[in-house]
């Protein structure tokens, strides 16, 4: 059994009617109820009965995260006693988001997520061992959870961390699939080595991943998602979700990008201008939420830099799927006028031999120009030969080359601490 919604298997002009008919319930749910978009419609003086297409759209102003943290509660279209779920973004920039969810929202969720599942293979036979938190308000851990219900699947909730619970439960239970952030998988493949455990004689025949990239732009799978798969022969299915858009893009199993669910959200990719970049080309993931009741969204800017990719999948959905997310808006760096984000330079690091230790740091240089300085910890034997390796990969996959600057473990420890938490990537280019 395979659940395709229909609307999914239809021709793009219907899906964009279909659309169209989602977008004027929406607008005419936030004129009456959104004191945040009745505002912004006062404002700038829009008619929302003469927005009729997807077109029109472009005529709303999008949504910043900072609007949206600044204003949070203006944003609430229904009584508070309606609101039956308060979660929040992980507010890795800043403050949280709450976002509240109604009834009517967590059965959206659920279908959302069951769809997904769907999409990613998921039977009712199956049986899903869930790696992360159902707890702090974490909007994901409620959906999976919900969205396996709706499947019909078994679940077994063991949460994030300790692999060593993670791994008993995987030879006690024998889960067929796992939900996890990929980086923990490659710590449970280590442990599980270190037990003399072979995971290949597991039951888990796939890994949903949540949080992270497992491909690169080009549709292959990253140094992530090839460590995985180089110990452990399971599918893995990229998903990209977020909080505010209570929208899941998931993979199928011919992994071509996270599929567009036309009967959630509208999904368009801007430039820094905000006009819609062209096909194929990169741009900030837009979203204007569909079926949302408490809190819905228009042209929301997520600050995710995506492609979209439109060609037919071969498992025969007609919608458009988004490519790897490679980069936060905020942390893009034009490096001698080529644009590139933190992921991929983390991704040329991790696939050279013989470093042990980096940090990535961006400032403005003396013509008011980004500049980048890699800090590499290597044993000094290999230094000649990690310089090179570097040099030819940065500028045969970025075409561009950083400063790289080699260091000592103590000094990098020095600077990853500056901030909160152990950085990687360190911005003074706002100081
Ligand atoms: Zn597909």
């Amino acid at each position: 059994m395979k659940h395709i919604p229909e609307i999914e298997q239809k021709p793009l002009q219907e899906i964009k009617f279909f659309q169209e008919e989602k977008l004027r319930l929406l607008l005419g749910h936030v004129s009456l109820h959104s004191p945040f978009y009745k505002k912004l419609f006062t404002s700038h003086h829009i008619d929302v009965n003469s927005i009729k297409s997807l077109e029109d759209l472009s005529r709303i102003p999008p949504t910043t995260k900072d609007e949206l943290q600044l204003y949070n509660w203006d944003f609430l279209c229904v009584s508070t006693d309606r609101i039956i779920e308060y979660t929040t973004t992980s507010g890795t920039l800043g403050k949280p988001v709450t976002i509240a969810l109604t009834a009517n929202d967590l059965q959206r969720l659920a279908y959302n997520e069951y769809i997904s599942f769907a999409c990613a293979e998921g039977t009712p036979r199956d049986i899903y061992q869930l790696m992360i938190t159902l707890d702090r308000q974490f909007m994901a851990g409620v959906a999976y959870y919900e969205g396996i219900r709706k499947l019909g699947a078994g679940l077994v909730r063991v949460g994030p961390g300790l692999p060593a619970m993670q791994l008993e439960t995987i030879q006690r239970l024998k889960p067929t699939v796992l939900v996890s952030v990929p980086s923990f998988i490659v710590k449970l493949i280590e442990f599980a080595a270190q037990q003399g455990i072979d995971l290949n004689k597991s039951a888990v025949r796939s890994i949903v991943c949540i949080g992270e990239s497992l491909r690169t732009s080009d549709l292959e799978l990253n140094a992530l998602g090839k460590k995985i798969r180089e110990a452990w022969d399971v599918h893995l299915f990229s998903t990209y979700a977020s909080t505010e858009m209570q929208t899941a893009f998931t993979e199928c199993r011919f992994g071509q990008g996270g599929h567009h669910h036309p009967e959630l959200v509208h999904i368009e990719l801007l430039d820094e201008d905000n006009n819609p970049v062209a096909t194929g080309e990169a741009g900030e993931v837009t979203v204007t939420t569909l079926g949302v009741e408490g809190m819905p969204l228009i042209r929301y800017q997520t600050g995710d830099m995506a492609r979209v990719y439109t060609e037919c999948c071969e498992c025969g959905r007609t919608t458009l799927r988004l490519g790897p997310i490679f980069g936060r808006k905020q942390q893009m760096v034009k490096l001698k006028g080529t644009t590139i984000y933190p992921p991929g330079i983390f991704e040329i690091l991790q696939k050279t031999d013989h470093i042990q230790d980096y940090v990535v740091e961006a400032y403005t240089g003396s013509l008011g120009t980004d500049e980048l300085k890699l800090y590499i910890v290597a044993p000094d034997v290999h230094v000649t030969q990690v310089e090179s390796s570097l040099k030819s990969a940065f500028q045969s996959q970025l075409k561009v080359i950083p400063e790289i600057i080699f260091s000592t473990p103590s000094a990098l420890d020095q600077k990853q601490l500056e901030g909160r938490k152990l950085k990687k990537f360190i911005d003074h280019r706002f100081d």
